[in-house]
């Protein structure tokens, strides 16, 4: 029980990474608050609380934070668009970098004056291997709201690392979740753009929710305690 009487806030809890996530949590101890868009995606996930929260509604994430004064923060809200430059619109733009990036920024200023009074938190914010380490084609918003994920992550760090907190960041590769089955189905061609997204990994197979969990729970855990300011990459091999 390595997460035994932490307090873990999950934003974006109701699939995929953020699920697997708060699951894993749970299972190792932590008192999970679980919040997600779609109350409907909570109703089955057996944690400690689970209730519905937009991240874009500043106020209603500030409150929630506030509120629930966690020992750890996990940023897992997130949107991809698909696109070069010459396709992406201000709307889109905007939209990825308030999920993507400034989310994270409002829930991280909630939780900081508590983890400060503590003398301790873990703050982990989910970015991608299409960001600052890698430039994937189409994806120019996406990894560009994603490259400044790691920026923030690394600045709050600095900021904190006399006073107890740790902000780290994940860089997951493909991985099978919802809305990576909608990518796939949304391109008409679902068994070809299956073999497009394996042939870019070269472990030869998309990663699993699951996987990406185990390591958030390790980086919010006490085991990775002299760790900060990191982006790790767990993507199949995609970086190396
Ligand atoms: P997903 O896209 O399948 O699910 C996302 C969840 O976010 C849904 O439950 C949805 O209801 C919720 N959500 C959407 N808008 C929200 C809002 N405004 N407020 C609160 N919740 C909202 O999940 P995923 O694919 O596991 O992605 C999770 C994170 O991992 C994202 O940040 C994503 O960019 C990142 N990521 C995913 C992959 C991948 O291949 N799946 C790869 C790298 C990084």
């Amino acid at each position: 029980m390595r997460l035994q009487g932490k307090r873990v806030f999950v934003t974006a809890a109701g699939q995929g990474i953020g699920r697997a996530s708060a699951i894993a949590l749970s299972r190792e101890g932590a008192h999970v608050i679980a919040t997600d868009l779609h109350d409907k995606f909570l109703s089955d996930l057996n944690v400690a609380e689970a209730f519905a929260l937009d991240v874009l509604d500043k106020a209603a994430l500030v409150a929630a934070v506030t509120k629930a004064q966690p020992d750890v923060l996990v940023n897992c809200s997130g949107i991809v668009h698909s696109g070069t430059i010459e396709q992406a619109t201000d709307e889109d733009f905007d939209l990825a970098m308030n999920l993507n990036v400034r989310a994270h920024f409002h829930a991280i200023q909630a939780a900081v004056p508590g983890m400060l009074e503590r003398g301790k938190g873990a703050i982990v914010n989910i970015a991608s291997v299409c960001s600052s380490l890698r430039g994937l084609p189409n994806r120019f918003i996406y990894g560009t709201s994603k490259g400044a994920t790691i920026a923030l992550t690394k600045q709050v760090a600095a900021d904190y690392i006399t006073r107890g907190i740790r902000a780290n960041c994940i860089a997951p590769g493909t991985v099978d979740t919802p809305s990576l089955q909608g990518r796939l189905h949304a391109t008409g061609d679902y068994d070809q753009a299956m073999k497009d997204f394996v042939a870019r990994q070269p472990m030869g197979r998309l990663g699993t929710a699951d996987e990406i969990a185990e390591l958030v729970v390790y980086l919010s855990s006490d085991e990775t305690k002299y760790m900060t300011g990191q982006c790790v990459a767990i993507d199949g091999g995609m970086t190396m």
